[in-house]
């Protein structure tokens, strides 16, 4: 388990990889099969199809990039109109921990960020994965750039880009988004136990429950 942590500065930091909020919302008991080698890892065909849109979305994003000494900080700091880009790649130590991942979606405005994580579907009542996930992007971009505007988080529509949900970045987000870092870290030291969903239905649907000694129901 030494890969899930990092050293830096004479600290160990737990990594973080915020695409995890989204399982470990699902169900702590899967996400901590598959990070720990238990379940074997099941690529579904939604999984493929949206790499493959991330990859498309990535390259043109590098492209853009290659053009300019600080791509990252041009677009954010950028004074006219709006700026889109995708996939801007972060790796950020704060806290206790060392965030690394893409962001999907930056808008930039004169006098905003808009940071956005892509979904194919998103319930508001189930959508706390996806929220933490935003959240962890927005303390990314504010670790690594520091920038003067004010920060929203939103959850996009992958294809159509209909914005879901939208808001201000809060302290509050920042730290229940921190919380859920704790009990994470907290799953792989085995202080706590996983806890299967608190919804039996989603073992349904579920795609370790094959091997799955937790599921609620056949
Ligand atoms: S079968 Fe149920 S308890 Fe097991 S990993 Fe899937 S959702 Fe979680």
């Amino acid at each position: 388990m030494s890969y899930l942590f990092r050293e830096l500065d004479g600290r160990r930091l737990f990594v973080v990889r915020p695409h995890w909020f989204n399982d470990q919302s699902f169900c702590e008991v899967g996400w901590h099969g598959v990070l720990t080698g238990a379940f074997p890892k099941v690529v579904t065909q939604a999984m493929v199809t949206g790499g493959a849109d991330h990859g498309q979305k990535e390259e043109e994003f590098l492209e853009e990039a290659e053009e300019a000494e600080d791509f990252g900080r041009d677009v954010i700091n950028q004074t006219e109109g709006v700026v889109e880009s995708a996939e801007f790649f972060e790796e950020v130590a704060f806290n206790d921990f060392y965030f690394t991942g893409k962001i999907d979606v930056l808008h930039s405005y004169p006098d905003r960020l808009e940071v956005f994580d892509r979904k194919k579907t998103f319930l508001p009542q189930f959508g706390m994965g996806a929220r933490r996930q935003a959240w962890a992007y927005c303390v990314m971009l504010r670790q690594q750039y520091q920038p003067t505007k004010k920060l929203f988080w939103g959850i996009m529509e992958t294809k159509s880009s209909e914005v879901f949900e939208k808001e201000e970045f809060l302290p509050r987000h920042e730290q229940e988004m921190l919380d859920t870092c704790r009990r994470m870290q907290d799953l792989v030291l085995g202080k706590r136990e996983p806890e299967p969903p608190a919804f039996p239905n989603k073992c349904l649907k579920c795609k370790h429950a094959a091997v799955c000694g937790k599921k609620l129901c056949d």
